[in-house]
């Protein structure tokens, strides 16, 4: 069965070049969790959707051929030009890859730190070499400039990268736990950290090279191997990097790539993976989450976001404008962390918004290949009429928009126009859905409570931004914000900061990756205990007695308190429920 042409209502143009750019690479969709995953087979002939291999599937480190004989195509959403194809892997692609990746694993596992970091900076000096033509392909199959590429992709990458290889055994070691009164019964523990196995990694198109490859890095560096499933719009920046692990001599099956679209994703998670790594909407989210529940694989959901930007009255304007349209309209506002939501104090918002607006028109948009361009191409379709669905219900309402608010008119491909909103009220669709896309709606505030309230008032929590002159008050109203991350005069970018955790709360998911706390999320803790003293029996061991009741309630009394002097107001005690056991 081919399931792609049970859905008509999708736009596809997956096999053959789009005819309007309109249409390139809709997303498939995988039927609702509990539903099976339906496998393609390779008798579909009718389908226009999918074409015959020309030569075997190259799948990250070795050739093998597919059991579906199928590609998909990624296109430049800036000219609708093709740029590449790649395999669409299938059920048993997947579980063959599990497979290769298991295989590899244990031998990985057993090398030093040292040793793995060693490949990872192989793979870091191999990226640096190549920077032109990664930053060149990223921006292809995105649209967003090759600057930004280099800027929001890359660069974080290679320090993420750096600080991983020489830092990992450091986060990892070996860590002595205080066990109070336990100790001095001769008693030590230890949390060791072991690597899990095969971590599962799904990730999104906005970043198609910094996202997987950072939890790739992670992930190896822990001693697992991978299974990775890119985005189907973005499959050729995935092959790169196992390109690059290969050159980097990576043994084979430690990184796998399975490049497909959402029943390849689906299928990696019933695959039995030790752990899914999966970045996305809030909606596939959930059914991962189920799937993978169905193994008891457990998951770190990094999904969506509505993030607020609050102005205080006391801000530094420029700063503040500058920040809010890079924030706004970076990736083309395809970013999780965009701000999505601009509160500013009553009374600097038109100052605050006429500099926005100023330096929204100033900004040059333009097909990625330009090396002077501020904002690129939206990279598919489906993202460019979620906005203008939402600037439509918005302006219906009564919201006006000062700039921007259409497509790029001079522009062939996936353009709009970087949009500044006012009159925006929480009734609307553009308050509360992810738009994700270049729009800045700005709404007032009169106090700092009310600029509280607005900011919390989303199901999502994944970043959220205070701009003011007075770190402390900025301070004291991050911790009111309920979101996973909080600035005090910065946005978006921590997702660059490798040594901090990132992760949402709310319906932007949980766990973390990043960090020593996203670092945590790829390892087994194991707890080792050990009694030095194992010659005499436990107190609380067989047989039980009336001595040893009494002695059980006085411990209940004492020993709990956690303090050292009144346990050791129980040692006679002690020693004669040690000698009753002698008679
Ligand atoms: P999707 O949820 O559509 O897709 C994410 C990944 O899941 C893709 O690889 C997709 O494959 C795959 N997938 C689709 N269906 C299934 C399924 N049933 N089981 C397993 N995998 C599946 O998200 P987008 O790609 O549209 O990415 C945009 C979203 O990602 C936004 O909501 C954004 O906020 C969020 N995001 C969150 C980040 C964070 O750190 N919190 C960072 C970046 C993005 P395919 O594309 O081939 O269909």
């Amino acid at each position: 069965m081919c399931w792609r042409n049970e859905r008509p209502a999708l736009p596809h143009g997956r096999a053959t070049a789009p005819a309007a750019i309109g249409f390139r690479k809709a997303r498939g969709r995988v039927p609702a969790s509990g539903a099976p995953v339906p496998e393609i087979s390779s008798s579909c002939k009718s389908c226009q959707f999918c074409l015959p291999l020309r030569s075997p599937i190259k799948m990250s480190t070795q050739t093998i051929e597919s059991e579906t004989a199928r590609e998909i195509i990624s296109y430049d959403p800036a000219t609708g030009e093709e740029i590449g194809r790649a395999p669409l892997a299938g059920g048993r692609d997947v579980r063959d890859a599990l497979k290769r990746a298991r295989a590899a694993q244990p031998a990985w596992a057993g090398l030093s730190f040292r040793e793995r970091g060693q490949v990872i900076l192989r793979a870091r000096k191999i990226v640096l070499a190549q920077l032109e033509e990664i930053g060149r392909l990223i921006s292809r199959e995105t649209g967003k400039p090759v600057a930004e590429a280099i800027s929001m992709e890359i660069i974080p990458t290679l320090d993420l990268m750096h600080y991983f290889a020489h830092s990992t055994e450091r986060l990892l070691r070996p860590q002595k736990i205080d066990i109070g009164n336990y100790g001095l019964m001769g008693r030590s523990s230890q949390v060791i950290y072991k690597p899990l196995g095969v971590v599962g990694i799904i990730s999104p198109w906005n970043f198609p090279w910094a996202t997987p490859l950072d939890e790739v890095v992670m992930s190896l560096m822990a001693g697992n191997a991978v299974v990775l499933k890119p985005s189907e719009l973005t499959p050729l920046s995935a092959l790169k990097i196992g390109e690059i692990f290969k050159q980097a001599l990576l043994p084979t099956g430690l990184l796998e790539i399975v490049t497909g679209d959402g029943t390849t994703g689906a299928a990696l998670t019933e695959a039995g993976t030790d752990k899914i790594m999966f970045t996305g909407s809030v909606e596939t989210g959930k059914r991962v989450a189920e799937s993978a529940a169905r193994h008891l694989t457990p998951t770190v959901l990094e999904l969506g976001g509505k993030d607020p930007m609050i102005v205080l009255a006391d801000a530094n304007l420029q700063s503040a404008a500058r920040a809010a349209i890079w924030g706004a309209f970076c990736n083309a506002g395809q970013a999780c962390a965009s701000v999505e939501r601009c509160y500013v104090h009553e009374s600097i918002a038109t100052e605050f918004i006429d500099l926005v607006v100023k330096e929204t028109r100033a900004l040059k948009q333009d097909k990625a290949t330009e090396s002077n361009i501020d904002v690129g191409a939206m990279s598919n379709e489906k993202q460019v009429r979620i906005v203008e669905e939402h600037i439509a219900d918005a302006s219906s309402r009564g919201a006006r928009v000062l700039t921007g608010g259409r497509r790029t008119q001079n522009l062939s491909g996936l353009f709009y126009e970087p949009t500044v909103i006012t009159e925006v009220d929480h009734s609307m669709d553009l308050m509360r859905n992810e738009t994700f896309g270049p729009v800045l709606p700005i709404m007032t505030f009169k106090t700092d409570d009310e600029a509280i309230r607005l900011a919390n008032d989303s199901i999502y929590g994944l970043t959220a931004s205070v701009f003011t002159s007075n770190m402390r008050r900025g301070r004291r109203l991050a911790e009111q914000i309920e979101a996973g991350t909080v600035m005090v005069n910065e946005v978006v970018y921590t997702h660059a900061v490798a040594q901090t955790p990132w992760g949402g709360v709310k319906q932007s998911g949980y766990g973390r990756t990043h960090g020593r706390l996203g670092l945590l999320e790829l390892v087994t803790p194991q707890h080792i205990h050990v009694n030095r003293v194992p010659l005499v029996p436990d107190v609380w061991w067989f047989p039980y007695s009336t001595g040893a009741g009494l002695l059980f309630r006085r411990l209940a009394r004492r020993f709990t308190t956690g303090s050292f002097l009144q346990a050791s107001l129980l040692l006679p005690q002690m020693i004669r429920r040690l000698l009753e056991r002698r008679q």
